[in-house]
C-alpha cells in the first residue's frame, strides 16, 4: 500500500498552555512493498510520525494518503478501523500489551476485535505463531510462562494476525540481546519478502537501517532533514556525527582508513565485503606501506 505525507504538521494538545509542535511540514512517500527507515534523535518526532501511519493521531495540518484512503487534517473521519486493520504497529516492547490466559487467545484478541470469526481467529494464530518462528504448541500456555523473546514473538504474531498490508515498527529489538535481536530483525525481513509487506521501522540502530532498508528518512526537530538510500545517507556521516547519531561500523572503518592513508574510496562501502573489495586494490598499491 502507497503511503504519502504531504505538508503534514502536528501539535499535541494544541490551542492550550502546553501546545507542543511535534512535526512541521513533513513530506514523504512510502512505496508499496518497500522496506524504509526512520532515524533521528529522541525527540525528533519519529514516533509521532508513525502514529500517523494508523491514525492513532490525526494530522494538525496537511494530508496523508494510505492506499487509497486520504486524511485531511480538520476533517471528520470516519471508519478509521479499516485503516488500522490494514497497518499493524508494533510498539516498544509489545509484550507489556499481552493480558490473556493463553497465547491462543491473545493472538485472536485483535482479529475477533475486527469482525473475524473466533473459527477463522484460531487458524491464524496457528499460521502466525509458526511465522514467528514459535511451536503451536505454545498456543495453550500462559504468555506469562514464556521467556522474553518468546512473548515478544507472541505479541508479534498477534499483529501479523490481523493480517496488515503495512507493518510499522517501533524500535522492535529494543531490549534484546544481539542473537535475539538479529533473528527478529531477519525474521521480519523474511515476512517483507514473503507477504510483499510496506515496512516502516524505527531504529537507532545505524546497521538495521544498513542493512534492511532501501530508503532512509533522516529526522531532525519534527522535520525531515534528509531522505535517501542508505548509501546516500551514509556518505555524509559528519552529518550524522553532528546530529549525534551514529554510523554503521564499516562507513567508521571505511572514514578512518580513508583519513589514516590519505585515499578517498569511490562509494561509501556497506558492508564488510563491499569494504574488502574496495580497499584490496589500495593495499596492493600501498605494498609494505599499508
Ligand atoms: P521520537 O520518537 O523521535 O523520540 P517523539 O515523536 O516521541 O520523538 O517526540 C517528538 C516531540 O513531541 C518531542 O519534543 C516530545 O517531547 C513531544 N511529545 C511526544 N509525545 C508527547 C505528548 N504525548 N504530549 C506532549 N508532547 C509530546
Amino acid at each position: 500500500m502507497d503511503i504519502t505525507l504531504e505538508q503534514l504538521g502536528f501539535s499535541y494538545q494544541p490551542g492550550s498552555p502546553f501546545e507542543k509542535r511535534a512535526l512541521e511540514q513533513v513530506n514523504v512517500a512510502f512505496r508499496s512493498g518497500s522496506y524504509s527507515a526512520i532515524i533521528g534523535h529522541t525527540g525528533s518526532g519519529k514516533s509521532t510520525l508513525l502514529q500517523h501511519l494508523n491514525a492513532l493521531l490525526l494530522p494538525t495540518e496537511g494530508k496523508i494518503t494510505i492506499g487509497d484512503r486520504v486524511i485531511q487534517a480538520g476533517e471528520k473521519q470516519r471508519g478509521l478501523k479499516d485503516l488500522r486493520e490494514k497497518v499493524g504497529i508494533v510498539f516498544q516492547f509489545p509484550e507489556a500489551q499481552l493480558f490473556e490466559e493463553t497465547v491462543e487467545k491473545d493472538i485472536c484478541f485483535g482479529p475477533m476485535n475486527f469482525g473475524i470469526s473466533e473459527e477463522d481467529a484460531k487458524k491464524r494464530a496457528r499460521e502466525v505463531i509458526q511465522e514467528v518462528g514459535l511451536s503451536e504448541e505454545l498456543l495453550t500456555r500462559s504468555p506469562f510462562e514464556l521467556s522474553g523473546g518468546q512473548m515478544r514473538r507472541v505479541a508479534i504474531a498477534g499483529v501479523l494476525a490481523m493480517d496488515p498490508e503495512v507493518l510499522v515498527l517501533d524500535e522492535p529489538t529494543a531490549g534484546l540481546d544481539p542473537h535475539g535481536r538479529t533473528e527478529i530483525m531477519e525474521m521480519f525481513y523474511r515476512l517483507h519478502q514473503e507477504k510483499g509487506l510496506t515496512t516502516i521501522l524505527v531504529t537507532h540502530s545505524m546497521e538495521d537501517a544498513a542493512r534492511y532498508a532501501e530508503k532512509i528518512v533522516l529526522m531532525k526537530n519534527g522535520t525531515i532533514l534528509q531522505t535517501g538510500t542508505p548509501r546516500e545517507i551514509f556518505s555524509e556521516a559528519d552529518q550524522l556525527l553532528e546530529l549525534g547519531l551514529l554510523v554503521p561500523e564499516v562507513v567508521r572503518f571505511q572514514k578512518a582508513f580513508e583519513r589514516r592513508f590519505q585515499v578517498k574510496l569511490e562509494k561509501t562501502c556497506l558492508t564488510m565485503d563491499e569494504l574488502v573489495e574496495a580497499i584490496t586494490p589500495q593495499l596492493d598499491k600501498g605494498g609494505d606501506t599499508i
